[in-house]
C-alpha cells in the first residue's frame, strides 16, 4: 500500500464530466489499496474569469482581497470533487489551504508555503477517507488568505507529498509528460521517462511551461519523486527524480526556446572598474531582470557590453541605456528585440566533452549566426536571430539524437 498525491489541473477538472472522470481515476488507486490526497486546480478558464472581475474594478489588482477572491475558484472544485467521490460510495473530505492549515508567508499573490499541518490529513485517512485539498492557496499567521503564484497547485501537491512523506506525487496535466522540446516544433519530440530535478529545473526557467517552477524546486529540497501525466489518456508519464534514480545517462535531455528575450548593447564604454555596476546598477533599481551578460576584451581604453532582458523590458531597458551613455560618454547604444534563446539541457555534460562544439557545428550546418553564449554545469544557451528559432531547434534536436525514430527511452 502506497500513499499517493496527486493533483488535478485545471482542464483536467473543466467540466462535471471531467470532475466525474477524476473521481472515477481516484477510486481505480484506492480500489489497489492506497491512500490518497488529492490537490486540485479551479476549474479551466476560472482564475483568469476571476481575475477579469477584479480588473473590472481596479485595473492591475494586487493584494489580500484579490486572494480572498482567487481562492474560491479552487474552493468550488474541492466540494465537486469530494461530492463526486461520495456518490459513488467512497468517503472523502474537502479542505480549503486555510482549514487544512498550509501555513504561508503573507506575501499575497506570491506566498510561500512555510509549514503543513498533516495530523489532520492522517486521521482522516485513517478513516479511510480521500482527502480533497484546495491548490494554490494557503493561509498566513494572522489567518489572512494567501495564494501562491500562477500555477501554484503543482506547489501545493508537491509540499503536501514532501509534508506526508508519499511515496510519489502524481501531477495530471493535459501533456503526457515532458518532452525533449516543444512538439509544436517539432513533431519528432519524444516524451522523457525520466529527468532529473535539475534538469526539469533548468528546461523549466529556460521556457518549458510544464510545472511551476517552485514545485520543482520543493520536490528536489525534499526529495519527492514527481510525476507528469495526462488525465486524458493512459500511460506512464515522466518521472521528475534524483540523478540516482536514473539508469541511463543521455548527453542531452532536452532542448528549449524562448522568445521573451531582447539583447541591448552600450558600445564604446570606458574600460576601467564600476563601469558595469554603473550600467546594470539602473537596470537593477528599475526592477528589471537581467539574463545573459557579455563584456568584451577591451581596446583602445574602451569596450562593448551587451546584456539581455525580458521583451517586455526592452523599451525602458533601452531609455535607461540612453540616459547611462551620457553619464559614462560611451559611443552608442544598439538594441534588437527580434532574438531568442535556444538552449540544450542535460546533466550528461557534466562527464561529455564536446556538447558545446556540436551544438555550434550544428546550428553552422544551418548558417545560423550565434550572437551570444552562455553556460552553465548543465546548460549552453545561445543566442539567435528570431527568424531562426524553429529551424534552431529542429536542428539540434537531431544532432543530438532525441528525434523519435532514432532515440530509444531514457531511463
Ligand atoms: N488556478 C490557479 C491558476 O490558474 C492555480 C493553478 O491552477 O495551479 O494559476
Ligand atoms: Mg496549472
Amino acid at each position: 500500500m502506497a500513499l499517493i498525491v496527486q493533483k488535478y489541473g485545471g482542464t483536467s477538472v473543466g467540466s462535471i464530466e471531467r470532475i466525474n472522470a477524476v473521481a472515477d481515476r481516484i477510486i481505480e488507486y484506492k480500489e489497489q489499496g492506497n491512500d490518497l490526497v488529492v490537490a486540485v486546480s479551479a476549474m479551466s478558464g476560472e482564475t483568469n474569469r476571476l481575475i477579469a472581475l477584479a480588473e473590472a474594478i481596479k485595473p492591475n489588482p494586487k493584494g489580500r482581497e484579490l486572494d480572498v477572491l482567487l481562492s474560491t475558484g479552487e474552493q468550488v472544485t474541492i466540494a465537486l470533487l469530494s461530492m463526486a467521490l461520495e456518490t459513488r460510495g467512497y468517503p472523502a473530505r474537502s479542505y480549503t489551504g486555510g482549514q487544512v492549515r498550509i501555513l504561508t508567508d503573507s506575501m499575497h499573490n506570491k506566498a510561500r508555503i512555510l509549514n503543513i499541518d498533516e495530523d489532520k490529513i492522517k486521521s482522516d485517512l485513517a478513516k479511510g477517507r480521500v482527502v480533497v485539498v484546495a491548490g494554490f492557496q494557503g493561509v498566513d499567521e494572522d489567518g489572512n488568505i494567501t495564494t501562491l503564484g500562477r500555477g501554484g497547485s503543482d506547489t501545493t501537491a508537491v509540499a503536501l507529498a514532501a509534508a506526508l512523506k508519499a511515496d510519489e506525487c502524481q501531477i495530471y496535466t493535459d501533456v503526457d509528460g515532458v518532452y525533449t522540446t516543444d512538439p509544436r516544433i517539432v513533431s519528432k519530440a519524444r516524451r522523457l521517462e525520466a529527468v532529473t530535478y535539475e534538469e526539469m529545473l533548468e528546461m523549466s526557467s529556460l521556457g518549458a511551461k510544464v510545472l511551476q517552477i517552485r514545485s520543482v524546486e520543493f520536490a528536489q529540497k525534499y526529495n519527492v519523486p514527481l510525476r507528469v501525466l495526462s488525465s486524458f489518456q493512459e500511460g506512464e508519464g515522466t518521472l521528475i527524480t534524483s540523478e540516482d534514480n536514473i539508469m541511463e545517462q543521455v548527453q542531452i535531455s532536452g532542448i528549449t526556446a524562448n522568445r521573451d528575450e531582447a539583447k541591448v548593447t552600450l558600445l564604446g564604454v570606458p574600460d576601467k572598474p564600476g563601469v558595469a555596476v554603473a550600467i546594470l546598477g539602473p537596470v537593477a533599481d528599475a526592477g528589471i531582470e537581467v539574463d545573459m551578460i557579455i563584456q568584451n576584451v577591451g581596446a583602445d581604453g574602451t569596450t562593448d557590453f551587451t546584456f539581455t532582458v525580458h521583451r517586455n523590458d526592452y523599451n525602458q531597458t533601452m531609455e535607461i541605456l540612453n540616459q547611462v551613455k551620457k553619464d559614462l560618454n560611451a559611443r552608442a547604444v544598439e538594441g534588437d528585440d527580434k532574438i531568442v534563446k535556444v538552449s540544450v539541457v542535460g546533466i550528461g555534460m557534466r562527464s561529455h566533452a564536446g556538447i558545446a562544439s556540436k551544438m555550434f557545428s550544428a546550428l553552422s550546418e544551418e548558417g545560423i549566426n550565434i550572437q551570444m553564449i552562455s553556460t552553465s554545469e548543465i546548460k549552453i544557451s545561445v543566442v539567435v536571430e528570431e527568424k531562426y528559432l524553429e529551424l534552431s531547434v529542429r536542428s539540434l534536436h537531431s544532432a543530438f539524437g532525441l528525434d523519435e525514430e532514432e532515440n530509444t527511452v531514457n531511463t
